[in-house]
């Protein structure tokens, strides 16, 4: 019979895994994809969404394109999955057989005393979470507060907490003058393109507060507590954007496969992203505990290395042995300027390892940056989603 390989969720992981399985595996392999949702929408670019530059629908991307490589689309939740019998259990109570399986399900935000969600929003999956943070950005008045908190890294996009406080600040300068913006750091400081963001916040009169851990919301009040140095301090805000902590997909927890230090994530063999933690299982994207970044432009590169060598593995093989990948963030800084940073991951045999072997990021902000971001980010949807 073909050999099966389930890719659970459609992100730039999962959707791209499953993509190049069939363009690399063609009748040689069955690829069912699943996924619960009939559209994909885009955290890359929605801090755009939020100041209301960009629509919601422009980073939305249907499967449709997608499902013509041959790849079926079960509208799905994955709920268990049985490791030894390699049987997955969806929510609607059906049941699928795999041959090999690709988690790709993102990360989750941790719960906080007193966060609701309806009042205060992460907006760090996009969608109807992007939609309210907007909504409540421009109901703001001149002169009101907002204030946003970092979670502690690792987590979703490195740079993507600092770039919101830019593109804030510099809608509320243009659109609501006098008012303030103030940013609470679960870490030590800003924690990439240091230069370039404290740089930014000084033009911006952007107030920074590092070492601010979040004990807790008042979501009604729009007040968030948190612990400096174990002193707490209160904030009081018009409009509160708090972004949790986060771990793995719910599915990478549930199934045991959040096996590093913290407990949080999944470890990989880079060579495969074959989970260390159970045989026949990769683990690719934010939910995967390497060297390499939470980020959308890595996550294709990650399901490639994946995809070929579960090809190579299903042929009876071993995966190619020298694995490179790399990442880009492009982040807006304002509605005009943008900064961005890359880096290259190589296998390091030794240490098996994937080891960043360049890093740059952009001298200094331009507009030309700005219409290279737009792209970019064309590119990385297209080669992910058509
Ligand atoms: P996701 O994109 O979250 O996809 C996971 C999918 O799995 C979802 O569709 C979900 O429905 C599905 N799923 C979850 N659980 C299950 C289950 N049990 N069963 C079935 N399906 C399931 N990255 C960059 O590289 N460059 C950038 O410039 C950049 N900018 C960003 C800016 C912002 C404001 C934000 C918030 C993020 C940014 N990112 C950027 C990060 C990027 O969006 C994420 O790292 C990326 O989306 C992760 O891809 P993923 O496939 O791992 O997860």
């Amino acid at each position: 019979a073909t050999p099966r390989v389930v890719v659970v969720g459609g992100g730039f992981a999962g959707a791209t895994a499953a993509k190049y399985l069939k363009l690399w595996g063609a009748n040689n392999v069955e690829v069912i994809l699943v996924e619960p949702n009939a559209s994909y929408i885009s955290p890359i670019l929605s801090n755009l969404v939020v100041t209301g530059q960009m629509s919601l629908s422009s980073l939305t991307f249907s499967y449709t394109q997608l499902l013509s490589y041959g790849i079926t689309h079960e509208q799905d939740s994955v709920k268990t999955i049985d490791k030894t019998g390699k049987i997955l259990y969806l929510e609607s109570g059906k049941q699928l057989t795999y041959d090999r399986l690709i988690l790709a399900p993102g990360m989750e935000l941790e719960a906080i005393t007193g966060l609701d969600n309806n009042l205060v929003p992460h907006a760090w999956k996009a969608g109807p979470q992007t939609t309210l943070l907007q909504e409540q950005l421009s109901a703001m008045n001149a002169g009101d507060t907002f204030v946003m908190t970092i979670p502690k890294a690792p987590y979703r996009c490195p740079p993507g907490p600092y770039e919101r406080a830019c593109v804030v600040a510099d809608y509320l300068a243009r659109n609501k003058p006098g008012s303030k913006v103030i940013v609470l750091d679960a870490n030590a400081n800003i924690i990439v393109e240091e230069t370039t963001f404290s740089a930014q916040f000084a033009n911006y009169g952007i107030t920074y507060v590092p070492n601010s851990t979040v004990t807790s919301v008042d979501s009604t009040a729009k007040s968030v507590t948190v612990d400096q140095n174990g002193t707490p301090k209160t904030y009081m805000a018009k409009v509160l954007n708090v972004i949790p902590n986060q771990t793995a997909g719910q599915i990478i927890l549930d199934s045991g496969l959040a096996n590093d230090s913290s407990g949080k994530w999944a470890m990989v063999n880079p060579l495969s992203y074959e989970s260390t933690a159970a045989a026949n299982i990769h683990v690719i994207g934010d939910s995967q505990a390497t060297s390499q970044p939470k980020a959308g432009h890595i996550a294709n590169s990650e399901a490639k290395v994946c995809a070929l060598a579960v090809l190579q593995l299903l042929a009876g093989g071993q995966p190619y042995s020298q694995p490179v990948t790399n990442s880009a963030c492009y982040s807006p800084l304002s509605s005009t300027t943008a900064t961005w940073l890359s880096g290259v991951y190589r296998y390091n045999a030794t240490t098996q390892t994937m080891d960043l072997q360049v890093v740059k990021s952009a001298p200094t902000p331009s507009t030309q940056y700005f219409s290279e971001m737009r792209d970019w980010a064309g590119n990385l949807f297209a080669d992910t989603f058509k």
